[in-house]
């Protein structure tokens, strides 16, 4: 594997909206491992954030997702009233060919040289027994539960994107029962399957999609009441569609989307949803409500915080539970303010990031003083 492109730099410095922190550009010949570690605020407390594994096509591309998975941890932390930051390592090369031992306990080193300005976990293409392998020279993770951590987040993300759901219902229709609703999840992984698994729970009706059959098999196995579409292009034209769940990639909502998806309600887990921030214009205009992704797929954040806090697994899922009044308190300050929920969300996190900035600097102003 080559090094980082000397064009890489530039990625991370040459944009107008720099905002990060820290960039660090890890490499190591011996093992392959080519990675950025992106911390975009530690104004709230050290940087949380997984570590995603992906084939990225360029080096460019990897820094960008770095930079703005980072940025997004940020807000999504301290949306959730969280006392941390946000960052986020992506891995270069395909999981599934690149990965071994000793590249995760490069990968370990390196995280560990930051002293615990990031804590990393996992993400797309990375588990629990690759963070074992981690917090073999890194204290600083999340996921590993033989290092005293709390495992997959994936449970802890299902039931935090339910109750937003169920916030969202209860603004839209008056009721957060999603009884008779018709909810199409697409993405039936590690979160959306879970996820399925409540509003199955709760009456809904649920339509699913997702690349991979065995995906699909497993839930039909488990669910045999769930429907089957073959893509996702079929599923946001369901008619009676009442909520779109996207628990795939990102940039699920885009210009071929806004204008047809049937759905009145979007909220899912991905990461990332709008492919740009004006997306959510569109949607508006044709009456669909996005519900922003940061405010509900928090949980796996919060539950990554039980190593910090000593929280019991009620206390973490009592927490989580409180997606709903935070989605529910977004959508209604949008309301207030004539905003749509995208911005009302932005400015909640901002301000608090703000906050504690600026705590930050009195409290270093009058030490100096
Ligand atoms: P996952 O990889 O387990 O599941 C994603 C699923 O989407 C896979 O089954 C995959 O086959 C499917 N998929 C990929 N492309 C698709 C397409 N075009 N159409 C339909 N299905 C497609 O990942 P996950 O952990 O379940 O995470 C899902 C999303 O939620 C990601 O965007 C992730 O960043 C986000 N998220 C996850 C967590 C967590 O705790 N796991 C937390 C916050 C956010």
């Amino acid at each position: 594997m080559s090094s980082f492109d000397r064009a890489t730099p530039h990625a991370v410095l040459g944009s107008d909206s720099f905002e990060h922190e820290q960039v660090v550009l890890c490499h190591d010949p011996s093992t392959g491992l080519k990675a950025v570690i992106a911390i975009h605020s530690t104004a709230l407390g050290p940087a949380l954030g997984g570590a995603r594994f992906h084939a990225y096509a360029s080096d460019e591309e990897a820094v960008a997702d770095a930079l703005s998975l980072s940025r997004g941890m940020s807000y999504k932390n301290a949306m959730a009233g969280l006392d941390l930051g946000g960052g986020k390592a992506v891995i270069v090369g395909d999981p599934a060919r690149a990965k071994s031992e000793a590249l995760l306990l490069a990968f370990g080193r390196f995280v560990a040289s930051l002293g615990g300005r990031y804590l990393t976990g996992c993400d797309v293409g990375t588990d629990e027994a690759d963070m074992d392998v981690v917090a073999r020279v890194c204290r600083w993770t999340t996921c590993s539960r033989t290092a005293g951590g709390t495992g997959d987040p994936s449970g802890a993300t299902a039931l935090g994107v339910f109750q937003g759901m169920r916030a969202a219902a209860h603004h839209r229709w008056g009721t957060s029962s999603l009884r008779g609703r018709t909810i199409g999840v697409a993405g039936v992984g590690k979160v959306g399957h879970l996820l399925v698994e409540h509003l199955v729970h709760d009456g809904a009706r649920v339509v699913v999609t997702d690349v991979r059959a065995e995906a699909v098999r497993r839930v039909v196995d488990t669910f045999p009441e769930v429907t089957v579409v073959a893509d996702t292009e079929a599923l946001i034209r369901v008619e009676g569609l009442d909520v779109y769940a996207p628990c795939a990639l990102g940039g699920a909502l885009d210009d071929a989307v806004a204008p047809v998806v049937t759905a009145e309600v979007v909220c899912g887990a991905a990461n990332n949803q709008l492919a740009r921030p004006d997306v959510e214009q569109q949607l508006a205009e044709r009456g669909v409500l996005y519900v922003p992704d940061y405010v509900v797929n928090a949980g796996g954040a919060i539950a990554a915080t039980r190593v910090l806090t000593g929280d019991s697994p009620q206390q973490c899922a009592a927490k989580v539970e409180r997606i709903f009044d935070t989605t529910l308190a977004v959508l209604e300050r949008a309301n207030a303010e004539g905003v749509l929920p995208g911005a009302a969300a932005d400015r909640i996190a901002e301000q608090r990031i703000a906050g504690a900035a600026n705590a930050r600097a009195e409290e270093r102003a009058s030490r100096a003083g």
